[in-house]
């Protein structure tokens, strides 16, 4: 079926339009006290980046310019956080699944030169400084330690919420000669400051998480409530400079914090009131409503219909 269209927009107000109208930017402003302002973006570097991911890059960069049209004393800079602990190639071993992390088979590689051609096209644009951070550097961060420690503590509330398949608290480890790394968190367990793993090639391996904090990794929601908790002590915190807020897609929003992020959040007896601004981004849909999705496409060769340009940044 054929619908016409008369060209007209309409932008009817709903929701939270109704609260800020035009000046989102100005409302954001209002929350930081500090006059360095940090915005996060973040992408799982496993393909050339998809249209959905230049959105947000773009809203980012174009967010950060209004502030400084708005107040031309802050200091406003992009920092993109790379996902390179997401799963590159999964296996099964006796019924375990296995993953490999994109930093381990380093396809990263095959792709980062076009998300920093586009942070570098955004920078000239609008005059906009960014950094990259791995997540190694996220890790090192003093506040992960007290997080996850709490988080070890917590488990039995928490891994039922963050994974209700398993119920398991999904930190990974990867096995320091192989790189494997229990998917589903079958094999971990947790004793003090230790956490163990175990492959089935190498035996067992384990991390303290006081002094090795950079070996760690998590799924998805677990990484968006430590993420979360992270940027929250950073702006509570004194010592550090910069206050930071979060741009990602609207996929995220909604049921999905309320349930993942600021009920674990409370949970966790972290003040949710600290939990940084989290802006969203629009998603971009393909015909019949649903995301445009950029791992079904990786995985399932999708959107065969669509122009390339839309799905690979490359073409
Ligand atoms: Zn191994």
């Amino acid at each position: 079926m054929k619908f016409e269209c008369d060209g007209i927009i309409h932008n009817p107000l709903g929701g939270g339009s109704y609260v800020f109208e035009k000046d989102i930017v100005g409302f954001l402003l209002k929350k930081f006290t500090k006059n360095k302002i940090v915005i996060s973006i973040g992408a799982q570097p496993n393909s050339s980046p998809h249209f959905g991911t230049l959105i947000v890059f773009s809203l980012a960069f174009s967010c950060a310019k209004k502030m400084k049209e708005i107040n031309p004393n802050i200091d406003v800079s992009i920092l993109f956080e790379v996902v390179d602990t997401a799963r590159s190639e999964t296996i099964e071993i006796d019924g375990i699944k296995y993953q490999r992390s994109l930093r381990n088979t380093n396809k990263i590689s095959e792709c980062f030169d076009d998300y920093v051609e586009i942070l570098e096209y955004f920078k000239e644009q609008d005059n906009i400084n960014y950094i990259i951070r791995h997540q190694r550097d996220f890790n090192n961060q003093e506040y992960i330690y007290k997080i996850v420690k709490k988080l070890i503590e917590n488990k039995e509330k928490i891994g039922p919420i963050l994974d209700p398949k398993y119920n398991n608290l999904r930190i990974r480890i990867e096995c320091p000669k192989c790189g494997l790394s229990d998917k589903n968190g079958k094999l971990m367990s947790f004793k003090g400051n230790i956490i163990s793993s175990y492959c089935k090639e190498h035996g067992y391996f384990s991390v303290n998480i006081k002094e090795n904090t950079e070996n760690l990794e998590y799924n998805t929601p677990l990484r968006n409530l430590i993420r979360g908790m992270v940027y929250g002590m950073i702006n509570k915190d004194s010592s550090k400079e910069y206050q930071i807020m979060r741009i990602t897609g609207s996929d995220y929003a909604g049921f999905y914090q309320e349930e993942l992020l600021y009920k674990p959040a409370a949970i966790l007896g972290f003040p949710i009131e600290d939990l940084p601004v989290i802006l969203y981004a629009p998603l971009v849909l393909d015909w019949s409503g649903a995301k445009l999705s950029k791992s079904l496409y990786v995985k399932d060769n999708a959107y065969k219909d669509l122009p390339s340009y839309l799905i690979n940044y490359k073409f």
